[in-house]
């Protein structure tokens, strides 16, 4: 027997921007197909018009290129198991609706809305099982031409079994059984031509010969009707695997806008690296053993398994994702760092090219918890210090005027250094705190201060260096034009 090709999808409702919650079952899938040399599909379940975001597909598609998630088939690149957008497969679903109607697992209902709400009104008063009281499941001929000829649209019904039980494997969560009776005669075919969720996944998950259903596990409760869609038409079932979703932080409740950015393009934006998004998603609620954090992608492909999840739903912690970022920031080559910074400064309104930055590289990359955070380490060294407080000038336990004069201390000592080399700054500025009676860090916090507007900033011999004699002299100028003003 040959084994059937690994082929999965995710099934996006293009309805806004893509949110983590999606990307970590978006990634399993990935990971799964690659992993098996199989096939990964993107299939756009725009059916429901009104919740239409034109803005969904192309963000879908520039996330899943930033996380590095290449899709085999769908928007963008098509393939052989099209069209890819359920729009555009319309005709399909009435065809297979019409054919469970031809073969009587299905039938057409003519039930008007009125008559719904009202039923439904007549069974909470009851309190009886709430649902579709299956009314023209036993229409005779005569009556359903009656309503034709009234021209009532009918929708199209799937008959669920009366008795009996439905049940599935699930790989995480075993097997599920569903007394038949609890289930309504759902809705395949709504009378504006439109399929139902049920029908279109069924029917396209059938056609695009999908082998494994990875997915959030708020689909679950669907399964047994999908499971019963499948057996009207006869077909083999895939194999399904649903995967628990990300908690909030705090752990209850979902993940949601509230706790933090949770799209990725919010990701992408404020500097987290795909390397890092891609290790930690997967990383959320899945792990190889007990202690490894770091997985590259080669390593995911090789090490990620379904059974490795854990089916009890992970928080999203913004600090470890934060400190991975941080690692991987860490294990950048110069070059690449810097080439991935520059559209971060440039956004800050710094001109900057990735070879200025390469010098810099050295002084902030143990810094960084994400690239979006370079600029305010750097920007001095692009444009002169914004305007700060001139009291800031004031060394720890000094007062203006000493402050003042260390700073034209440093400035006559490092004016006349024979070089700007980093070491040469370091003993000169050392030696002239010695003689000033000062804490090293008290003078340093000074010249700090002056050269690039803050207290906190990257190491000081280096900085000064890179910046250069001309530029920090003119700085402590203005840092002693500034001092001057304050009164002790
Ligand atoms: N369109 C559904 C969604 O937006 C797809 C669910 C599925 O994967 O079957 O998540
Ligand atoms: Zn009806």
């Amino acid at each position: 027997m040959t084994e059937k090709r690994v082929r999965v999808r995710i099934a996006p409702s293009p309805t806004g921007y893509f949110h983590v919650g999606s990307a970590r079952p978006a990634l399993f899938n990935w990971l799964f197909a690659r992993q098996h040399g199989g096939d990964f599909v993107v299939r756009v379940e725009d059916t429901d018009r009104t919740r239409y975001n034109a803005e969904a597909v192309p963000d879908l598609a520039d996330s899943l290129r930033w996380l590095g998630l290449d899709w085999d088939e769908g928007p963008e690149v098509g393939g052989d198991f099209g069209p890819y957008y359920q729009s555009e497969r319309l005709e399909l679903y009435h065809h297979y609706a019409e054919k469970l109607v031809s073969e009587g697992h299905a039938y057409r209902c003519y039930c008007s809305p009125q008559r719904l709400a009202a039923l439904r009104e007549q069974q909470m008063e009851q309190k009886t099982d709430v649902g579709y009281d299956r009314h023209c499941r036993h229409l005779t001929a005569a009556q359903h031409a009656k309503y034709q000829a009234e021209g009532i649209t009918p929708v199209i019904r799937l008959k669920v079994p009366l008795e009996g039980q439905t049940s599935f494997h699930d790989v995480l969560y075993g097997t599920i059984t569903v007394e038949n009776k609890t289930l309504d005669d759902l809705i395949l075919l709504k009378s504006d031509g439109f399929p139902t969720y049920h029908l279109a996944v069924v029917v396209d998950d059938h056609l695009m010969e999908i082998s494994h259903i990875m997915r959030g596990d708020e689909w679950l409760p669907s399964v047994p009707k999908h499971i019963l869609i499948y057996n009207a038409f006869g077909w083999e079932l895939p194999i399904f695997a649903h995967v628990p979703l990300i908690l909030a932080p705090e752990g209850k409740g979902k993940l949601s806008k509230r706790h933090g950015g949770v799209e990725i393009r919010y990701f992408r934006d404020h500097g987290y690296l795909p390397e890092a998004m891609v290790n930690y998603l997967a990383r959320v609620g899945w792990s190889y053993d007990d202690k490894t954090e770091i997985f590259d992608r080669d390593a995911l492909v090789r090490y990620f398994g379904l059974f490795g999840i854990n089916i009890s739903p992970a928080r999203f912690s913004y600090k470890r994702l934060d400190s991975m970022n941080a690692y991987y920031i860490r294990q950048l080559g110069a070059d690449d760092l810097a080439s991935r910074l520059v559209p971060f400064l440039r956004q800050e309104g710094l001109d900057v090219e990735s070879t200025d930055l390469i010098p810099l590289v050295p002084l902030i990359q143990e810094r960084l918890k994400t690239l979006s955070e370079a600029a305010g380490w750097i920007d001095f060294f692009f444009r002169e210090p914004a305007d700060y407080d001139a009291t800031l000038l004031v060394g720890k336990k000094m007062t203006a005027s000493a402050s003042r004069d260390a700073l034209q201390q440093a400035h006559e000592r490092l004016a006349a250094l024979p070089d700007f080399e980093v070491e040469t700054i370091d003993s000169a500025l050392r030696a002239l705190a010695d003689e000033l009676g000062l804490k090293v860090g008290q003078l340093l916090g000074v010249v700090r201060v002056a050269v690039s507007g803050k207290t906190v900033a990257p190491p000081l011999f280096e900085t000064l260096s890179i910046l250069g004699r001309e530029r920090v002299l003119t700085r402590i100028d203005r840092g002693i034009d500034a001092l001057s003003a304050l009164t002790d």
